[in-house]
Formats: C-alpha cells, structure tokens, sequence
C-alpha cells in the first residue's frame, strides 16, 4: 500500500509518498507561501528530477490538489492514478488528553482536534485545513491523525502536574503535555533495534535538537519525563525560544518595556533564545561560524544552549536512576559535532562519554561513545515522516 504523509503549516504543506511494501519512499516535497503571493511547490521523485511549480495558491485546499496532480503527473510524478494512495496520515501538533496513540480520523476525532485548537492556536488550525483538503478531494480515502503530544501520554501526574492552583489544570487542562513525540518515539525504537536490545530493557535519553529542541526520558520504551511543557515554549534554550525562565521575568519586562502580553509572548518565542543572546542568528551553522571567528555573544549562546541540555539530560539520568543510552537526532543534532561534544563535556562523571573520532560524523546512524562500556551514545537521524506513514498502515490495514 502506498501512503501519502501530510504535514500542514500555516502556510505550507510538507508532503511524502511512502511504499510501505519495503517503506522506500517515491515522492516528497514541500509547498510554501500558501494564501500568500509567490506560492510554490518543490516536488522531488524518487530517480527523477526536482521541478518547482508555480502557481497562485489561495488555501490548502487548491495547494494539495495541486500537489495530487504533481504525485499523478506522467513526467514528473510516481503514481498513475490518485486510487493508488491507499490511505492518508496527517501530522497533527495537539492531542490534548484525549489521544495517547494515533487514530483513524471520523467525525468524532475531528471534533476532538477542534476541541484541542485553544491548547494549539498556531498548529492545530493548519492541520485540520490540511485533513479537511485531504477529505475533500479524497473522500472515500482513509485517514489516520498522528499526535506530536501521544507518546508523551505516559507521563505520570508527577511529572505533567505545575506546581500551581490545580483548578488551572482541572479547568483549562494547564499541564505538560511535551512535543516531538513522534521523533523521540522513533529515534528510542531505531536505537533499540540497532542495539539488538529490547526497549522494555532499555533507559534511553533521546535529544531532539533542531528549530525547536526537546529531551525526553524514555524509560522501557516509554516517555516518563520531557523538556517540553504545556506549549513548545518550555525547555531548552532554542533557535528563538527562550525554554525556562523565572516566571518573574514577564511581569518585569511587561513593566519596564511597557508592553502588554501579545508582544512579550512574540519576544519569548521570537526574539530569544541563542537569536536573542547572540544578536546574530537562529541557525547554529551562522553561530558556529561567528564563534570561531571569535565573536564572544555567539559563543555564549552555544555555551548557554549547551549547558542547558547537559542540566537535562543528567536530571533525567537520575530519575531513571542510569541511563543505557543517549541519541542525538534532527538538524543540529544529527548534524553538529562540536555542539554534541559541548554537551557531553560535564557528563563524564554519568560515564557518558564521547570518542571525538567517532563523533565527527553527519546524518547517519553513528555510535559515538567511547568503547569502555559506559553509556552507548548515538546519531539516529529522525524520521517521522516513516513513523506516521507506520501507524497509519497499522490502523488502515484490517478496514
Ligand atoms: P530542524 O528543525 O531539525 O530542521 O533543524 C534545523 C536546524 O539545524 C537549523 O536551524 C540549524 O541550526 C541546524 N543545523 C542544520 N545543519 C547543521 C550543521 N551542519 N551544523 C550545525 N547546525 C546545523
């Protein structure tokens, strides 16, 4: 069965067409600027070459017919006809509560995720225009909704509960819910099986370091803790997200800047993280870069960035009491071989250390610690995208 893979934006739609026969996939792509002039498709096949089309595209609706042409087109596209997509899988940020796996998406389902739009004001709307294109144009297809929130469902009351007035969590459901988890889900398994270990044995931190980055504490296969909270804001310090705070900070600033909470809201999601201490950029190739030509802020925001993750990833070692396995993934940390070893510096005394021969590799499956039988540290490049494609077969497969 071949299954098409939706990622919705606000204002694009990431897109993979996945064989499940032996999961090679046969398209990808990525549109981009919908509702909004100079929009555009990169559509790549599998053995063919890239083409970019343009074309005006007023909402996601038009964008994913578009897209269905291209998968079907007999030059560039893959398929012969849109009834050799077997079933859809969507991304969808914000399960709230109610979703601690993937589900085949009905009326029901759809209802939930509207329910779940005030958890997720920026995500979970792009992503319902997204299946409601898919349904629109695909009608008798089957769709499975995956959550970014399910894998963290397994987070006991201990480590999801705030330490403020309950009422806040019984009222307006204000806990941690954690996100990336279908990368943190996917990178513990890959790391299990590249092991030959069953997961049930294994305490495994898994650090996803990209745009957005979170740590998760995956104990047996399952999530017991994560970095990320009740919105992607907490956590580490990231591209232009300032992870944790003193709460104390906003009311101060709010004050002093005299701005209300819009605009400090746009700042702490915005305008911090290593882009608000360096002043110089969000990609921490630019910083990098800046480092070694010595400018001292930009070596500061790797440093703070660093530190941030090694505090985690030993609160999480001691929670599990030990861990058997560390894994790097997405973009810096699949990629970054001097962040990697910023962060392991300091964890020596948790025997997590890395052999930096080892470490100096990009983009693919690696161990990269040191042979001496201390903590097994890994580069598992993430793969969601093969994830959603998984449990959508999984749940479309006896229907
Ligand atoms: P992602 O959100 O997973 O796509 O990660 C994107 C981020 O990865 C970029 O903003 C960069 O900061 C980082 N990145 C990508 N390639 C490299 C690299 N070679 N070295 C350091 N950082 C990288």
């Amino acid at each position: 069965m071949n299954v098409l893979v939706i990622n919705c934006g606000s204002s694009s739609l990431k897109y993979q067409l996945v064989d499940m026969k032996d999961e090679s996939v046969l398209v990808k792509g990525l549109v981009e600027r919908i509702g909004i002039e100079g929009a555009r498709i990169k559509h790549e096949t599998t053995g063919k070459e890239e083409v970019i089309i343009e074309e005006p595209m007023k909402d996601h609706k038009k964008a994913l017919e578009l897209v269905l042409d291209a998968v079907i087109d007999k030059d560039y596209g893959a398929i012969k006809s849109m009834d050799e997509i077997g079933a859809v899988g969507h991304r969808v940020v914000h399960g709230g509560e109610v979703f601690s796996g993937s589900v085949i998406i009905d009326e029901k389902v759809m209802q939930a995720l509207e329910d779940c739009i005030e958890l997720a004001p920026l995500h979970n709307p792009p992503n319902i225009m997204g299946i409601e294109a898919c349904k629109a144009l695909m009608p008798e297809t089957p769709m499975v909704g995956v959550f970014d929130t399910a894998f963290h469902q397994t987070i006991p009351a201990e480590n999801y509960i705030y330490p403020l007035p309950y009422k806040y969590y019984e009222d307006y459901k204000v806990r941690r819910y954690g996100f990336h988890g279908t990368s943190h889900k996917y990178v513990s398994k890959r790391a299990a099986e590249i092991l030959n270990k069953d997961i049930k044995d294994l305490n495994i931190v898994t650090c996803h370091l990209g745009n957005g980055s979170s740590v998760t504490a995956v104990e047996g296969g399952k999530s017991i803790d994560t970095s990320m909270g009740f919105t992607p804001l907490e956590g580490l310090v990231m591209g232009t997200r300032s992870g944790d705070i003193d709460p104390a900070i906003i009311p101060f600033i709010m004050e002093k800047e005299n701005i209300d909470f819009h605009e400090v809201n746009n700042i702490l999601n915005k305008k911090s993280g290593v882009l608000g201490i360096s002043g110089i950029s969000s990609d921490f190739r630019d910083l990098e870069i800046a480092a070694n030509e010595g400018n001292e802020r930009a070596k500061l925001a790797l440093d703070v960035f660093c530190n941030r993750v090694t505090k985690y990833i030993a609160a999480y070692s001691a929670q599990m009491c030990s861990i058997d396995v560390l894994v790097f993934t997405a973009g810096i940390g699949e990629n970054s071989d001097t962040i990697r070893e910023g962060i392991c510096d300091g964890l020596e005394c948790l025997n997590i250390i890395i052999d930096p021969e080892l470490n100096k590799t990009r983009g693919k499956e690696a161990i990269i610690s040191k042979n001496i039988g201390g903590v097994t540290i890994m580069v598992i490049p993430t793969n969601e995208e093969l994830m959603i494609a998984r449990d959508t077969l999984n749940l479309v497969k006896n229907i």
